[in-house]
């Protein structure tokens, strides 16, 4: 539950408007705290208990929990709203594949390899699941550490260490602890075992419960011991149970601003179910409801990339189309005499046409104007795509350098806009390109064809 500014005004010093801080007065600090816009070690006469207190106050409802390291860091937790429409969802869930010692070594290799080389790329990014969670099952604890050394050898992806031995789990945590793993489970029967082991070396764990009532004073216990990097297993059953029970945490978290159920969540489709598509389908319930991290038994291109792209559409922000970046593309190896094109900057236009110039198999240029994210005509109509901002976009671009024929091709929707162009870029022969080009690139390709003949 966000604070107020008037909330936290209450406990600041209220000196006179002494202005340390840099804001007017100890009103106008509140209010930029309470945005994140400021922070509070600006004003220095705040006592270590106000601060302390504040602190609390201010931090995320959600904790922010880091797994793996470097480019292979998944963050979750931090949201702050319950429906993606009210603002956006901030950290995708993490998915994971499960990988038990009870496994031959040829399937071992098999998900190993998945993890490695299942990589989708869509429009612009590149989609893949990011976690490797290791389950000892075999009771044999040497073996379990073997499979943890050859996953941490062989791959350089965040790990989840599955242990319902204390000292497997913290065995294996030692084995790959600069990768910064999570471990699972801690529970009410190890927490007091745990929790010297995890001060020690801080480690992000996952907390499991019987029910909801019963990871409360687990959280507390844990964050009383200055552990509180943590995601929450309510222990749900079935389906369900965990819509229920990923709402209460979440509703809990958010509305009731209540910090014990203010930690992500872990869920396990793995667990839920024996049958592949009713596991998927559960693991799309998951990503819609909630969960921060998805532990699945196995995946294969047909069931990764629909949950993936399932991901990426709900932590879309929806405020903001999305959008390429302002600059000249390179399409195949364009040299001088190159064709130049121009386009607006939101994704799904700028794909659309660079599929199309590239099936042509010329060189060209395309030129992308950012027009915050709107398609060509639409850009046009909201001012962002007028012959003057294209042509300050093509001076700044640096393109001028790059080609001797200087002729440039405006989509037809905006024919419009080519007297205006043609005198922001004095030099340049504006061509205004068939009509469907601004965005669809049905007849771009022999357009394109016919600008080289
Ligand atoms: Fe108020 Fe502190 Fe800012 Fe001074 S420094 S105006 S006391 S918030």
């Amino acid at each position: 539950m966000p604070v107020s500014g008037s909330e936290i005004v209450k406990m600041l010093p209220g000196r006179k408007p002494c202005k340390d801080c840099g804001f007017p007065t100890c009103f106008a600090f509140a209010m930029k705290l309470a945005t994140g816009g400021t922070t509070l070690d600006k004003c220095p006469y705040l006592s270590a208990e106000v601060k302390a207190k504040l602190e609390d106050m201010l931090a995320p409802a959600i904790k922010l929990v880091t797994i793996g390291t470097g480019d292979n860091k998944v963050q979750v937790g931090n949201e702050e709203v319950i429906y993606r429409h009210e603002k956006t969802y901030i950290h995708p869930p993490g998915i994971a594949i499960l990988i038990s010692d009870k496994e031959t070594d040829s399937k071992v290799e098999e998900k190993i390899k998945k993890i490695n080389e299942l990589k989708f790329p869509w429009v612009g990014l590149t989609l893949k699941a990011e976690l490797i969670a290791l389950h000892f099952e075999s009771g044999d604890k040497n073996k379990f550490l073997s499979l943890v050394k050859k996953v941490y050898d062989s791959t350089s992806q965040g790990l989840i260490i599955i242990s319902e031995d204390l000292d497997t789990l913290f065995s294996a945590r030692d084995i790959c602890i600069d990768r910064r793993p999570l471990l699972y489970p801690i529970t009410k029967d190890n927490i007091d075992q745990a929790i010297p082991k995890l001060k020690e070396k801080p480690t992000p764990v996952a907390i499991r419960g019987a029910n909801i009532e019963e990871l409360i004073p687990l959280t507390k216990k844990l964050k009383e011991a200055g552990v509180d990097e943590a995601l929450l297993d309510p222990g749900s059953k079935n389906l369900m149970e965990a819509i229920r029970d990923q709402t209460f945490i979440r509703r809990a978290a958010l509305k009731q601003g209540f910090r014990p159920l203010g930690y992500p969540t872990i869920a396990f489709p793995c667990f839920m179910s024996k049958d592949g598509l009713k596991e998927a389908l559960t693991a799309s319930v998951f990503i819609i409801k909630f969960a921060s991290v998805i532990v699945l038994s196995d995946f294969d291109q047909y069931s990764l990339l629909p949950l993936l792209v399932l991901r990426l559409n709900i932590y879309t922000d929806p405020r903001f189309p999305m959008a390429v970046e302002e600059k000249y593309y390179e399409i195949g190896e364009p040299d001088e005499n190159a064709p130049v094109l121009i386009t607006s900057n939101w994704a799904l236009t700028y794909f659309i046409v660079y599929s199309a110039i590239e099936a042509t198999k010329i060189p060209s240029f395309l030129c992308v104007k950012d027009t915050e994210g709107l398609g060509v005509l639409t850009g046009w109509a909201a001012g962002k795509f007028t012959g003057d901002s294209v042509g300050a976009m093509i001076k700044k671009s640096g393109i001028e350098t790059r080609v001797k024929n200087k002729k440039i091709v405006i989509p037809g929707r905006v024919a419009r806009i080519k007297g205006e162009l043609e005198d922001a870029l004095p030099g340049w022969e504006v061509v205004v390109g068939p009509r469907e080009a601004s965005g669809i690139g049905t007849f771009l390709p022999e357009y394109i064809k016919s600008l080289r003949k």
